[in-house]
Order: C-alpha cells, then structure tokens, then sequence
C-alpha cells in the first residue's frame, strides 16, 4: 500500500526542487501510472513517502515547441497528447502509431513520455518510437548558481532494466528530437494479452526516400522488449540506406535482426516475430512515402 503526508503540485522548476529538497525522501511523481501500481500491488512492500512532488503541471514540462528540425517536447507530456497534438501529428507521426498501442485511454491521459523514460522497462512502447527519432534527454538540477541543465542522448541515458543516468537531485524536463516530417513511420507490437499488453516485442520504424524515390535516403530501424535495453539495428539500416529497397533487400536487413533478441524466454518466438515486424514495419513506412513494396512469400526464421 502506498501512503504519504504530503502532494505538493509544483508549477514551477523551482518549486519542485524546493519540495524535493525541503523534504529528504520525496517521490518525484509525473502520471503516477507506474509509481502507484508498484507501491499498490505490494511489490515494494507497504510504502510511505513523506510528500509526492507533482511535475505534471509544470509549464516548461508540457510544453512541445519545434525550430530547425528539432522538436522539444516536455517531459510531463502525456501518451494522448501525441495522438493529438498537432505539431507532434505533423513532425512526429511515429509517436501517434506508437501511442495507438499503449495502455488504454484512461491510462494514456496520464501516463507521460518522461515517466516512461525514466521508468526505463525494456519493454516501454516509447523507447524505441523515440530512438528512432534520435531522441536527446535534458535533465536538470539546481546549484547555488541557479538552474543547469545537461543533455545526452536517450541511448545512454538507460543503461539497463530500470535504471538510467537520471542523477539523485535531477528532473528530466523535456526531450529534444530529429523533427521528422517527410518520413514514413510504423510501429509494431505483440504481447501475452489483447488489451493493454506489455509488449513481448516492438518495433519502431522510419523510412525516407530520395526525391526521385528510387533509393532510402534515410532508415532508422529500433527494437524494445528483446534485450536488456531497447536498441537501434545498426546493421539493417546501413545495409538498407542508400540502397533500392526490393523485397530480396528488405528480408535480408530483417533477418539481421534475429540476432539482437538477448530474452532468455520465448527466444524462437521472439526471433520469428521480430524479423516479420522489422519487413511488415519497412513495407508499411515505405507505403507511407508513396512506394508500394511487395513482400516475399512468410518463411519460418530458424535460430
Ligand atoms: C494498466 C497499465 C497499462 C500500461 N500499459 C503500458 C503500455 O502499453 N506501454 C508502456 O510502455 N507502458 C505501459 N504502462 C506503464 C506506464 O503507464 C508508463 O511507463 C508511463 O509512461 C509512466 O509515466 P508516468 O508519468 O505515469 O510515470 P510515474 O509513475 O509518475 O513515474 C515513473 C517513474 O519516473 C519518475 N519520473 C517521472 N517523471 C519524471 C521526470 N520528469 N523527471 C524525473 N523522474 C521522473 C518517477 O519518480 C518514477 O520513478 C502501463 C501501466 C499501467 C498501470
């Protein structure tokens, strides 16, 4: 069971580190939707915390602003808000098709991108949506010189199952990415249940062709769920960029992903899985930028 003495609703930086720091062993809290099922469900034992610090309704933390190709989005941005905001439908459509696949509607109108992040689980739906967009976390901290902030890229930020480079007195406030416009997306995932299924694989894809449509100018390929922490396939897309994307070409990068599947459970299954949603998702980001590729007749990918 979760209890504690105080909720603190910051809207200000400031006035979150000053609740964090006034009371030693405040929660930083966002959505809630991870925090309190793992207090709830006992998984921590009984809880108490002596305040909850809200970052939910801090201006700099939902803001989403674009400029130079770079979209900023705040942290405290919430999983519906992708779905409908109209900068992020027009920049970042890959967010959208993710977001379609999280939780339910209840839990996407609270759940943030920040919460996500820092939750840091191999199988977060946003992970690989916002590597595939060469995602930048910004964290910041407070000194006696004010307000500092420190950047790095969202591939070193998590370093495993749970755990990231967020530093014990930092809040992650906004996230900074490639703004992709001209790019075909799609995002792909399975799970044990139908609804709000923790992903067993997913997979987030991005394709750009060249202006005559002929080669990929662009291919950025990131998985979730089948290894430690979710990843870019390096390999795919330098096999794949530049290149005309033909079926042939297309199944050979998407058996290059088989390899990267580290879960010891159902590893056969997620081999299989995986290699299918790494074409399905090539064909269907290419689909999107206007060229329709036929692909290969199913084989079954053997370990
Ligand atoms: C029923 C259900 C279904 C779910 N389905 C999915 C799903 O389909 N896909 C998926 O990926 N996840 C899913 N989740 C998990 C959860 O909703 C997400 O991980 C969510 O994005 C977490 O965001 P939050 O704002 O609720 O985080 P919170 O619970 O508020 O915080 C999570 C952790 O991050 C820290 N934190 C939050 N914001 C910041 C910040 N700005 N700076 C520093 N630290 C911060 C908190 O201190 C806490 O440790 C589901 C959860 C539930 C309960």
């Amino acid at each position: 069971m979760l209890t504690f003495d105080r909720y603190v609703t910051a809207t200000t930086l400031d006035e979150a580190f000053d609740a964090l720091q006034a009371t030693p062993g405040a929660r930083l809290v966002a959505g809630a939707t991870d925090l309190l099922p793992w207090a709830r469900e006992g998984r921590a034992g009984d809880v108490h915390l002596p305040a909850l610090v809200d970052v939910g309704a801090i201006p700099a933390l939902t803001a989403v602003t674009g400029e130079d190709g770079v979209l900023r989005i705040g942290a405290a941005t919430s999983i519906a808000a992708c779905e409908r905001h109209p900068l992020l439908l027009r920049d970042a459509g890959l967010l959208a098709r993710c977001a379609v696949w999280f939780a339910d509607d209840q839990i996407r109108e609270q759940a943030t991108l920040g919460g996500n992040l820092v939750n840091a689980s191999p199988a977060g739906d946003t992970l690989p949506a916002l590597l595939a967009m060469n995602a930048r976390v910004v964290l910041a901290a407070r000194d006696g010189a004010g307000i500092r902030e420190r950047a790095m890229p969202l591939a070193d930020f998590i370093t495993g199952p749970g755990r990231t480079r967020l530093g014990n007195n930092e809040i992650l406030v906004r996230i900074d990415c490639d703004a992709v416009p001209g790019h075909g997306g799609a995002f792909e995932k399975v799970g044990h249940r139908r609804s709000l299924v923790i992903s067993t694989v997913c997979l987030a894809v991005l394709a750009r062709l060249e202006p005559a449509r002929r080669t990929l100018a662009d291919v950025r390929i990131a998985i979730g769920a089948v290894g430690p922490v979710p990843e870019r396939l390096g390999d795919a897309e330098t096999a794949l960029r530049g290149q005309r994307p033909t079926p042939a070409a297309i199944r050979e990068a998407a058996v290059l992903a088989a390899d990267r599947v580290r879960s010891r459970s159902r590893q056969e299954y997620r081999r299989e899985v995986l290699v299918n949603f790494v074409e399905r998702g090539l064909v269907a980001a290419l689909e999107q930028c206007g060229l329709a590729v036929q692909r290969l007749p199913q084989e079954i990918v053997h370990a």
